[in-house]
């Protein structure tokens, strides 16, 4: 794709846009009573207009019916979370039987921790990203230290290269080689949080099955941001939360992915609950847990309706759009963000002065999404409030990292142009 740093082309990409009409399907914050630029999609996504009616249909019924709803409800609400099984199985690669929507992404990594992390005295190590998002850090530390191991020796983290910011998929290969038939199990971020970096997770997979490890994935940064095909690349199991990409609201539902192998396997230790208990006799409140034979085994309670009926506006949406096209305009969006971001490079600053954009996402498709990073260097704060005056919304980390994640539903060509402009005059004010 050739792409030139003009308002007319942005405006005619915007044009040919298939996903055009979906920008007003979205609220829009405003930053001094105009609509800002918003690249915060990987944070919080935004608000779907339909959201509102999703919910008011649960408190109508809720309403009208009391606890006759669980039965009666518009979307009965004994069963409602079986109807995200077949659309977040589309978003994820998965089988609708190995996916459920459950609790929140922290808890459920611990849930899934529980099952897939059983270490012994022979085999209890842990291979995962250094650096990885904290909660996912506190958790592995934990649940080393509930089993009796000492997280020191038992978590070995792969780190990227001196000098380097994205970590090699040859570095990982080695560390879990490494660990041998120490290892029980690999847990990586599917996109680095940080960078963007999209890991081989087919890759990462059959590593660590070769050594008899399992291999799990936490997907917040991936689902509804990059292909994914958990079901076939074998992957043991993963989790991820509905309110970065998935636009599913504060502190959304999260999903959860349990390969058919392990669904199967009603020996499997686990947490347990009621929801979790075979559909047929759940009701005859007997004794003796009897695990279903799908990822819905995991669920422990009764499915929370009203955060999931922002789940299911969101789901409907991405359902409507299907991955393939969303990918597409992903590609030609964040490759405009790149190639605007090495214009303003080339034009404006100069990397021997020590000022520059430094741009540290991987270039190559296979290893990106939405996201791009960019290290201001020689730049600090100042740089970032202009951006914030100027209406741009983009997450920016201590001392100078700028984060900002264009996404296919509700950015435009045209929001990316004009942050270009913006940026312009924040590195020539600051
Ligand atoms: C966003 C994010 C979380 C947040 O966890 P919650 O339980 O939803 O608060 C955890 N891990 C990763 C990798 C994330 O990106």
């Amino acid at each position: 794709m050739s792409y030139e740093n003009s308002l007319e082309f942005a405006q005619k990409m915007d044009e040919q846009d298939e996903l055009k009409a979906y920008r007003n399907k979205f609220y829009m914050p405003q930053v001094n009573g105009k609509d800002c630029i918003y690249f915060t999609g990987n944070s919080l996504g935004l608000q779907p207009v339909s959201t509102k009616d999703y919910l008011q249909t649960e408190l109508d019924d809720w309403a009208k019916w009391g606890v006759e709803g669980h039965f009666h409800a518009t979307n009965p609400w004994f069963a409602y979370h079986e109807q995200f099984a077949e659309p977040v199985s589309r978003i994820v690669g998965a089988l609708p039987k190995e996916v459920v929507v459950m609790n929140n992404l922290t808890v459920n990594l611990n849930l899934l921790l529980v099952s897939f992390y059983r270490p012994t005295p022979d085999r209890y190590k842990i291979v995962c990203e250094a650096k990885a998002f904290p909660s996912d850090q506190y958790a592995l530390e934990m649940q080393v230290k509930c089993a009796g191991y000492n997280p020191g020796e038992a978590i070995i983290e792969v780190a990227p290269r001196a000098g380097e910011y994205t970590i090699r998929q040859e570095d990982i290969t080695a560390a879990i080689e490494q660990a041998g038939d120490e290892l029980a199990l690999v847990m990586i971020g599917g996109v680095n949080y940080f960078t963007g970096q999209v890991f081989d997770m087919k890759a990462i997979t059959e590593a660590a099955h070769r050594v008899g490890a399992n291999c799990g994935f936490d997907l917040a940064h991936a689902a509804g941001n990059i292909r994914l095909n958990l079901h076939d690349w074998n992957v043991d199991f993963a989790c991820w939360c509905s309110y970065k990409y998935l636009n599913s609201g504060p502190g959304g539902v999260s999903g959860v992915f349990i390969h058919e192998r392990h669904c199967n396997n009603t020996e499997l230790p686990r947490f347990a609950g009621w929801w979790g208990h075979e559909k047929e006799s759940r009701f005859l409140m007997e004794k003796g847990f009897k695990p279903m034979k799908s990822a819905e085994a995991w669920q422990m309670s009764n499915a929370p309706v009203l955060t999931m009926a922002a789940h299911k506006a969101s789901i409907d949406l991405f359902d409507e759009v299907g991955m393939d096209k969303l990918l597409k305009k992903q590609k030609e969006l964040s490759g405009y963000l790149e190639f605007i971001i090495d214009d303003i490079n080339e034009k404006h600053l100069d990397q021997s002065t020590g000022k520059w954009l430094h741009n540290i996402t991987p270039r190559s498709w296979n290893e990106r999404g939405c996201q791009v990073s960019i290290i201001a260097e020689g730049f600090g704060r100042p740089l970032f409030d202009v951006l914030l005056q100027e209406g741009v919304i983009s997450d920016w980390r201590e001392p100078n990292v700028i984060r900002m994640a264009p996404v296919p539903l509700y950015n435009s060509f045209t929001d990316i142009y004009k942050f270009g402009k913006v940026l312009t005059k924040a590195i020539q004010t600051s």
